[in-house]
């Protein structure tokens, strides 16, 4: 079908939809079951079979399971059985754990689906991206991107950008007329706007026309399908740390199978014994915990009112040591109230709250009647036309469909009982040239009943002065004199010193007829009108999280496009700008040459009147400092410099899809306080992944340990390889996985950021280890040797003491690893599922040392009561040893 050709008429009627109500949801139901959801065809997932059967290709366990096989056909059933068994066990746990990491990165693709503006039953409503059908009709503005094919039917300066299918970047401007002609070019189809492409500026309507594999973007889908899995650089430096950790405990496990020969033990004993130690003693779990601790901390983020895109920011989130903000909206309710007006020198008062349209006008203290005050009226009216927003009353509250900035001034409008509905009939637009924050203005024209023609421009006031000529003054035109400029910009302060946001009111009289093509010929020579001052109140919670995030060593930085005045005045209430902090204008911006920025880009804590473009130069310039730059944007022009920032923040209600895309964390609800919340989150995640990689390393280190020792000191071996093994899976496992979702410490917010290039085993990390980890096997070692000299006879009685020791210390010791500092430091009842896996690992000892029909096949016996003093005693040594000896150092 060759869309392009159709009238406006022809599409609807082919498509069978109504311009004005959209589908019905019974028609839009139907048309979903005939043609499908509108997505692109996926490529092929893994089977769970085959994610199953990866947890077994590790090279260590095909040696172990062939080692089994080979004590299998020695006739030791039952140990191969068992042994078999765990590692199935194992498997599974993997296979589950990867499953879960998956769901849940799916489940935030989900989160993140896009969603477009469609009109059914009359009303316009956001609808997911893959629910569209053929006929709906679809509404986007810059910043969007296109969910389906569409037949334009209504552009407004609309420019889209195609590169995705046609490689072109340059955005192309859009209209509606109808183009003949044969075979024309995707990119020369200028009433058409395809799936997958950019809108950057302007709006614009359209009737879906294709959907799904049926889209233009669905015929080259092949072509894009790259699901490639994204690691985190924590996740690679520990898969090289894998790497050579499997070497060290190779050659270790060499060394304890040789001594153990040479000392006299059989073969086969000790080849079983070295292949279960190097399968418990290589970290091969590490790498899909890690995984599932991001995944269950971005899941926690998640609730917190953040969604991660990116995976590696979870990491990068708790470096970063600045926080570029905007204002509007995210230190900001970004709920307008207008409260002052002026015009020609006079100053009037508005009353009201939010958006409720009831409030009067009062001058001086004195009420005022809006119908004598012409200019007053004027003002009010222009901002009404000159507006794309709509503000409607649903049952008690006040909706509002576009921007807040316009709302005030439609409420404003309200109270004095200037509708769209009431002027309807005096003034219609016929010209729209929309607001865009590198301008910071928007324009129309308009036409009276008497057919007399008018530019009517708002925006930022300064910029509109500069673009004025004339202004009203006593009701009557007038030159701007020198003199009349500063009267106007002492206004532009009184109001902007009182933390109001101030949009100005300007026009320019046509001649009749006359057509306006550009923004660059509709906004120059204007008549100022006057100035609405509106305020929009910080958010509560947003001081605080100021503070917390000074405390921890971060520091927040406005970036806004509104008035210098104003923007200082929010930044103090805030308490963003300390005594001696800079504020830096755009323009002052402009004349910097990057390094001079660098110069001072540690004492600006505000940039006013900044266009978005400024914000990619800020963000290099902290970088080129040293800083961990998270930047907040939601426009078009904001996503270069989100990429370019290490946390690229994107708004989740007032962002664009191409900020939100280009973006690695998005904020469901705009606000600041949000970006701290998942800042102490990030730092977290991290601290939980130390946490386990400390409990879990040492734990090796200990397992391995005790056997070299006890092969160096010519003992029979202390545990036996199904112990070992079960060591592996039960108290390495599960407590590990609940060190994963342990609650932070509470000076987490307290601590400078962490340096980017800082190692896994930073700040006493490895010393930890190895310390624990010695000990650990020294005490499993003496419980064995002191049972063993007591009774030689029975080898199988000290090796079950030496099993319950090594894991009583591991359990233990887990708790020590949930403080840097020392286990008295926190609550060992705080993490409820640490608690339960200690408690059912012990359990899961008990059973295997007591039950009957359990003790032949784990080679255990049950141990007598007085015996477990010696267990407790030497498990306590290693946490505690050190940790009174890191005690006695703090007080010192
Ligand atoms: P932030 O960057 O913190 O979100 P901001 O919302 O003030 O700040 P912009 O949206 O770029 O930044 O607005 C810049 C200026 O443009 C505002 O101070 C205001 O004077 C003017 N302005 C904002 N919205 C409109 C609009 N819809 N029409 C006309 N002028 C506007």
């Amino acid at each position: 079908m060759k869309w392009y050709e159709l009238s406006e008429r022809a599409t609807l009627e082919v498509t069978k939809t109504d311009k004005e109500n959209g589908l019905t949801a019974k028609e839009v139901a139907l048309r979903q079951k005939q043609e499908g959801f509108n997505e692109l065809a996926e490529g092929e997932k893994q089977s769970a079979l085959l994610v199953f059967l990866e947890q077994f290709k590790d090279f260590m366990v095909l040696v172990l399971l062939a080692a089994t096989l080979i004590s299998g056909l020695l006739g030791e059933y039952i140990d191969a059985i068992a042994i078999i068994a765990i590692v199935v066990i194992n498997g599974f746990l993997g296979f589950f754990q990867e499953r879960r990491a998956e769901k849940s990165l799916n489940a935030l693709k989900e989160l993140s689906a896009p969603q477009v503006l469609a009109l059914r039953d009359g009303k316009w409503s956001k609808t997911l991206s893959r629910e569209l059908v053929v006929g709906d009709i679809v509404k986007f503005g810059s910043g969007d991107r296109i969910g389906a094919d569409i037949r334009l039917i209504d552009a407004k300066s609309l420019e889209i950008e195609e590169s995705a299918l046609t490689g072109e970047s340059v955005p192309v401007p859009k209209y509606t007329r109808v183009l003949e002609g044969n075979e024309i070019p995707l990119g020369d189809q200028e009433n058409m706007a395809f799936m997958g492409t950019l809108v950057t500026r302007g709006s614009g309507v359209g009737v879906v026309v294709g959907t799904g594999m049926k889209t233009a973007m669905g015929q080259i889908a092949d072509l894009l399908q790259n699901a490639e899995a994204v690691i985190t650089p924590l996740q690679r430096k520990l898969e090289q740390l894998g790497k050579i950790l499997i070497i060290v405990a190779l050659l270790l496990t060499v060394l304890v199978v040789g001594i153990g020969v040479l000392q006299g033990h059989d073969l086969y004993t000790m080849f079983l014994a070295g292949v279960s130690l190097a399968v418990a003693a290589i970290p091969e779990g590490l790498p899909a915990i890690v995984t599932v601790a991001l995944s269950l901390g971005v899941q926690r983020m998640i609730k917190q009112k953040s969604i991660v895109r990116k995976l590696p920011a979870v990491e990068t989130l708790g470096c970063a040591s600045v926080i570029c903000s905007d204002k509007t909206g995210t230190l900001t309710q970004n709920k307008m109230t207008v409260t002052h007006l002026w015009s020609g020198g006079k100053t009037w008062n508005l009353s009201g709250t939010g958006y409720d349209p009831s409030g009067t006008f009062s001058a001086e203290g004195k009420e005022v009647n809006v119908s004598r005050e012409k200019p007053l009226q004027q003002l009010l009216l222009f901002g009404l036309l000159c507006n794309q927003t709509t503000v409607t009353k649903k049952d008690k509250d006040y909706v509002v469909d576009g921007d807040p900035t316009e709302a005030a001034l439609v409420v404003a409008a309200m109270k004095a009982n200037f509708t769209r509905q009431n002027v309807k009939g005096d003034f219609k637009v016929i010209e729209e040239f929309p607001f865009d924050s590198t301008r910071k203005m928007m324009s129309v024209v308009i036409e009276g009943k008497d057919n007399k023609r008018y530019v009517v421009t708002k925006g930022a006031p300064d910029i509109l002065l500069t673009n004025s000529k004339s202004i009203v003054w006593e009701n009557r035109h007038q030159q701007l004199s020198p003199s009349g400029r500063e009267e106007v910009q002492n206004a532009i302060h009184s109001l902007a010193s009182q933390a109001l946001r101030t949009i100005a009111v300007a026009y320019r009289p046509l001649e009749s007829y006359e057509t306006i093509t550009t923004e660059q010929a509709a906004e120059k020579e204007l008549v100022f009108l006057g100035l609405q001052g509106m305020i929009d109140p910080p958010r509560p919670e947003v001081k605080q999280a100021v503070k917390e995030c000074r405390d921890a060593g971060i520091k927040t930085v406005m970036i806004t496009g509104d008035h210098v005045i104003t923007a200082e005045a929010i930044a103090k209430q805030l308490g963003i700008l300390p005594k001696g902090g800079r504020v830096l204008e755009g323009h002052t911006l402009n004349t910097m040459s990057q390094s001079e920025l660098e110069d001072v880009v540690d004492d600006v804590y505000v940039y006013a009147r900044v266009s978005p473009e400024h914000k990619l130069k800020i963000v290099k310039a902290l970088q080129a400092k040293d800083h961990v730059v998270a930047m907040t944007g939601d426009g078009v022009n904001d996503a270069p410099a989100i990429k370019a920032a290490d946390i690229g923040i994107a708004m989740g209600i007032t962002g664009t899809d191409v900020a939100k895309e280009a973006s690695a964390l998005v904020l469901l609800d705009d606000n600041f306080a949000t970006i701290k919340s998942a800042i102490k989150e990030g730092r977290n995640i991290y601290e939980n992944i130390r946490k386990f990689i400390r409990y879990l390393l040492a734990s090796n280190v200990g397992e391995i340990l005790v056997m070299l020792f006890a092969m160096i000191l010519a003992l029979p071996l202390p545990l036996v390889p199904i112990q070992i093994l079960w060591v592996n899976l039960v108290t390495d496992g599960l407590p590990a996985m609940a060190l994963g979702l342990d609650q932070p410490e509470d000076d987490v917010m307290k601590r400078r950021p962490r340096h980017p290039k800082e190692g896994v085993f930073a700040r006493g990390l490895g010393w930890k280890v190895v310390s624990r980890g010695f000990l650990i096997g020294i005490a499993t070692l003496a419980a064995f040797i002191i049972v063993y000299d007591n009774n030689p006879d029975n080898l199988q009685y000290a090796q079950t003491i030496a099993f319950a020791t090594l894991v009583m210390a591991q359990l233990i010791h887990v708790f020590d690893c949930r403080s840097e500092k020392s286990i008295f430091d926190r609550n060992p009842f705080e993490n409820l599922y640490l608690v339960g896996a200690v408690i059912s690992s012990i359990l899961l000892m008990l059973v295997v040392i007591y039950y009957p029909p359990l003790q032949p096949i784990f080679h255990t016996m049950a141990i007598a009561p007085r015996e477990w003093l010696i267990i407790l005693g030497l498990a306590s040594v290693p946490t505690f040893l050190l940790a009174g000896s890191l005690l006695t150092r703090k007080k010192s």
